[in-house]
């Protein structure tokens, strides 16, 4: 048996007759970049967030670009994240010309660790862009209280954490705007790439929805020098259709990585939810001792594992010239070398999870902690 990373294909043949209906109803209306299915997401996913605006883009990376565009930032200007992310949040926030600034995470739950940011604020501070990573939100409340008191703008990272909560209120509705990827292997994945920018404000929705369309602020005129990044049709309408079987999916994910937590606690360190949170686990991460030669047992057993990410942002070539050093990072730089992501998605049965155990407990080394 073999228990797939992700699991796409599996997904496509529970719910194919209605993918099916849908790409066909997209090409009989031939209404392929915007149009009649993104508008359509964009309500349905801003309802399911419990948004006001949903403004569909061409991928998360985007999303988060034109947010952070679109709140004010640009050159000059740093905006706080954390070391352990996906590069694209990074990478959003220097394309806008600000500098990103790192702040280490917490050894608990792996997110941005809310004690060391202020100490991260300079007079240059002009946002923080949490990330609600791996699935758990990061202490959002925490993160909101210190932008207010410094008077910055929050824009969050849900890119990993569709339908996650945060004391009960959906992760992407603390902050001035939350940016989603649906990329396919992402929670709620599209068939190509996909994202979006949900906000509560009118404002911020109609630029940043002009700014991906050319910087259009009327179908032949151009009030600024903006980008193409737009949601297509065959997107949003698989987007839709998976939509509404999420929390499904969501449920299965958190069963299965209760099951992998209780069979493996003893073995390596296990992630923990916070007591507030609803932990969606995009992925399930586990720290070995032993990485390189657990992954290599763990691929000959037939059970392929990743890692995220490999090394911590501030240390990483793009951001060399930035000069961090290691040792300002004392949990990113440690677990870089530990964590290592299980198989995670909503098709898990029991027996490829039990077996991914039994793997797990032959090959892990516990770390020290
Ligand atoms: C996937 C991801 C992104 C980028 O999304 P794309 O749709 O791939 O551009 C940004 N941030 C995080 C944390 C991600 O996991």
């Amino acid at each position: 048996m073999r228990v797939p990373f992700v699991d796409l294909k599996t997904q496509y043949q529970t719910i194919k007759p209605e993918i099916d209906q849908a790409l066909a109803d997209v090409l009989g209306n031939c209404a392929f970049i915007g149009g009649k299915y993104a508008a359509a997401f964009e309500k349905d996913f801003a309802g399911y967030i419990g948004s006001k605006h949903c403004v569909g883009v061409a991928n998360g990376t985007d999303a988060l670009h034109a947010a952070m565009r679109g709140l004010g930032i640009g050159p000059g200007d740093e905006v706080i994240t954390a070391a352990n992310t996906f590069f694209a949040t990074a990478e959003a926030i220097s394309h806008t010309g600000a500098v990103p600034v790192f702040v280490d995470n917490d050894p608990v739950y792996y997110n941005i660790d809310v004690e060391k940011i202020e100490a991260a604020i300079t007079p240059k501070t002009k946002a923080i862009a949490p990330v609600h990573l791996y699935g758990q939100p990061c202490e959002i409340d925490k993160v909101m209280a210190i932008a207010e008191k410094h008077g910055l703008k929050v824009c969050e990272d849900t890119a990993q954490s569709h339908g996650a909560k945060w004391q009960g209120k959906t992760a992407g509705t603390f902050g001035d705007c939350a940016c989603y990827s649906f990329y396919p292997g992402k929670n709620l994945g599209a068939y190509g790439d996909a994202g979006c920018m949900v906000t509560d404000s009118d404002e911020l929705r109609e630029w940043v929805s002009n700014f991906c369309n050319h910087g259009r602020h009327d179908h032949l005129l151009h009030g600024m020098v903006g980008v193409n990044s737009r949601m297509d049709g065959f997107q949003a309408a698989v987007l839709s259709v998976k939509l509404r079987h999420l929390e499904t999916w969501t449920e299965a994910r958190i069963a299965a990585a209760s099951r992998y937590t209780d069979g493996l606690r003893e073995v390596c360190a296990v992630p923990e939810v916070n007591a507030d949170a609803r932990h969606v686990f995009h992925l399930y991460v586990i720290r070995v001792a032993n990485r390189d030669e657990f992954r290599k047992n763990m691929q000959e057993a037939g059970i392929p594992t990743g890692v995220h990410y490999l090394k911590a942002l501030p240390l990483i070539a793009a951001y060399e010239d930035l000069g961090y050093r290691p040792e300002q990072f004392p949990v990113a730089s440690k677990y870089q070398d530990e964590i290592v992501s299980l198989p995670m998605h909503g098709d898990l049965t029991s027996e490829q999870i039990d077996l991914v155990i039994e793997n797990v407990r032959n090959f892990a080394q516990m770390p020290e902690d």
